[in-house]
């Protein structure tokens, strides 16, 4: 059986916490915690490299880990792991999840408070009882309360950027698998609609015969548990926890089906509407008149236009004006992929980046790329390996000699600036001015007041060098709410600086967000699609950007990396 790496390492993981709850020996913990970090950091494939028997040569990992990876990759299971498991309740280990609390709070609450789950959790906050234990105050409170809203807004939801390489896995085994039985397949839902978060995944297929193709559903390899098998409709949950519906429709409904079952619902409540008005129904079947006659459902396509609309792309169908743009034939010709031309915040090793600028050259190169920036952390991002003056003016000339030997490209010489919390820059101007490219961005003080982080901002955005404003609202899906920014009074700034507002198309951030990117582009302000990357894949993320732009509505003509090189740097003097 094949066991990723990534169970591997969650399982040593839970073994530290584990283990720590029920306050065992920290040098224990520490053992099972180390491996963790090694494992997650492996070079190269976790079961090759045990095979090879390399594994033991790596430091961090001891022999009796050893042998507990060998246990895990032949069975599946750790019987330490599951005893442990067994005798900590459900509850109290769920109590981990909360962002703020860490084992060793568990414990505390747990065994002197008996607190046994999150709820109880909550309550024990609200009541005031928790700043009574030890190393508690206001601000845990506060922090915990916090905590748990995010867990439990984030608990049924994915990332987008974790949600899709699972799907796309599916699919590409299912088909290859169900490959006779199968015509046409497709994901639906908020996956199709490209929501930054999806909740279950809806898959589609059209086939005339579901059987076989449910059988093979239920067997991927991905599979953990089949909660329901049926002809028309299975469920499984996947090893990563993800709820998966697979439904087969004839092949005569499937584009009614593909509309139907890709929402969103208030999209589709509008379009039952318009049906109705002209004297038809409209379902997951077809199209049909109010005698039941069936006058189409094979195409997506044939539904919008027996509506007399043109097909309305997928990241439109939120209810926020589509329907109406689209009879007034105004839709926008959303960008596509290919026509990024560049990349405009990368890292490299200089900071916590871990690619060499030369190998992200040649990966941007593949992309069919003109430009990209390298923009490094500014100094006083300790955190962050930010880099001295020295560093940078160094780096600088390195891209300008790197620059002489490049032919159909160009090395941007660039820096994520910090603002500082007074809002001036973590550079002088002297430096700043040297610069291709400077990328503003809060990474400290979060927790400020509105008018303090905004203040700050706009002051930044003054400074005359400052071309982007990075991961505009700080957020991160799950774990850290936007940090409270005036985004109206940013918007006016901007578009009277001419500054860039970033949609940074990391999966965990895709800030700014669809609604704010439509606002953006109505108030005539221009966005940049980055990546952010802080490895060679980082460059791939780009089309998680991609489809935020989409959302928010956005043709090439209002995203700057769409430009072609002599158009950017004409922009940037
Ligand atoms: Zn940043
Ligand atoms: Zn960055």
């Amino acid at each position: 059986m094949k066991v990723d790496s990534a169970k591997i390492c969650l399982i040593f993981r839970e073994m530290a916490d584990f283990l720590s709850i029920k306050g065992e020996n920290p040098f224990r913990v520490r053992a099972y915690e180390r491996t963790a970090e090694t494992l997650e950091h492996l070079p190269g494939d976790l079961e090759e490299l045990h095979r090879g028997g390399r594994l033991a040569d790596i430091p961090g990992i001891g022999k009796g880990m050893l042998e507990k990876i060998d246990t895990i990759l032949n069975t599946g299971r750790l019987p330490a792991h599951e005893k442990l498991k067994a005798e900590i309740p459900e509850g109290v280990r769920e109590l981990l999840f909360i962002p703020e609390i860490g084992p060793k709070t568990v414990k505390l609450l747990h065994g002197t408070a008996k607190v046994a789950n999150i709820s109880d959790l909550e309550q024990f906050v609200k009541s005031g009882k928790l700043r009574d234990l030890p190393g508690m105050g206001a601000k845990t409170e506060e922090n915990i309360l916090r905590g748990i809203r995010l867990y439990r807004t984030s608990r049924a939801r994915i990332l987008l950027g974790k949600a899709l390489p699972i799907v796309e896995e599916i699919v590409a085994e299912l088909k290859n698998k169900a490959s006779t039985w199968i015509e046409r397949i497709s994901p639906a839902g908020s996956l199709r609609r490209g929501k930054e978060t999806i909740g279950d995944i809806d898959i589609l297929v059209s086939s005339a015969n579901s059987h076989p193709i449910m059988d093979a559903f239920v067997q991927l390899s991905p599979v953990e548990e089949v909660l329901a098998k049926g002809e028309t409709k299975s469920s499984i949950l996947t090893r990563q926890g993800l709820q998966m519906d697979l439904r087969v429709v004839l092949p005569d409904s499937f584009g009614a089906a593909l509309q139907y079952f890709t929402g969103s619902k208030p999209h589709n409540i509008n379009l039952r509407e318009r049906a109705i008005k002209r004297g038809l129904k409209i379902n997951e079947y077809g199209v049909f008149t109010q005698s039941g006659e069936k006058l189409g459902g094979k195409e997506e396509e044939e539904v919008y236009n027996l509506l007399d609309l043109p097909l309305i792309p997928p990241e439109l169908r939120e209810d926020r004006g589509e329907v109406e743009v689209a009879e007034a034939g105004k839709l926008p010709k959303l960008l596509e992929n290919p026509e990024i031309k560049g990349d405009l915040h990368v890292h490299t090793q200089a900071s916590d980046g871990t690619a060499s600028i030369e190998d992200l050259i040649e990966k941007a190169k593949e992309k069919g790329y003109e430009y990209i920036a390298i923009c490094d952390h500014s100094s006083s991002l300790r955190i962050g390996g930010g880099l001295s003056e020295k560093m940078l003016l160094a780096q600088i000339r390195e891209i300008r000699n790197i620059n002489c030997h490049l032919t159909d490209f160009q090395l941007l010489a660039g820096s994520e600036v910090d603002i500082k919390k007074d809002g001036s820059l973590d550079y002088p101007d002297d430096i700043l001015k040297q610069l291709d490219i400077v990328v503003a961005a809060l990474h400290t003080g979060f927790k400020q007041d509105e008018k303090t982080i905004t203040d700050r901002v706009v002051k930044a955005l003054q400074n005359p060098f400052v071309r982007i404003f990075a991961h505009p609202t700080g957020r991160l899906l799950g774990e850290r709410e936007p940090y409270a920014i005036d985004l109206d009074k940013v918007l006016e700034v901007a578009k009277d600086k001419g500054i860039w507002l970033e949609i940074n198309a990391q999966p965990q951030r895709l800030d700014l967000t669809d609604v704010w990117v439509m606002e953006a582009k109505k108030r005539g302000v221009k966005l940049a699609i980055n990546t952010d990357a802080h490895n060679l894949q980082g460059l791939d993320l780009m089309t998680f950007g991609v489809v935020t732009a989409r959302r928010g509505w956005l043709e090439s003509s209002d995203v700057i990396n769409t430009v072609p090189l002599e158009d950017l740097l004409k922009n940037l003097r």
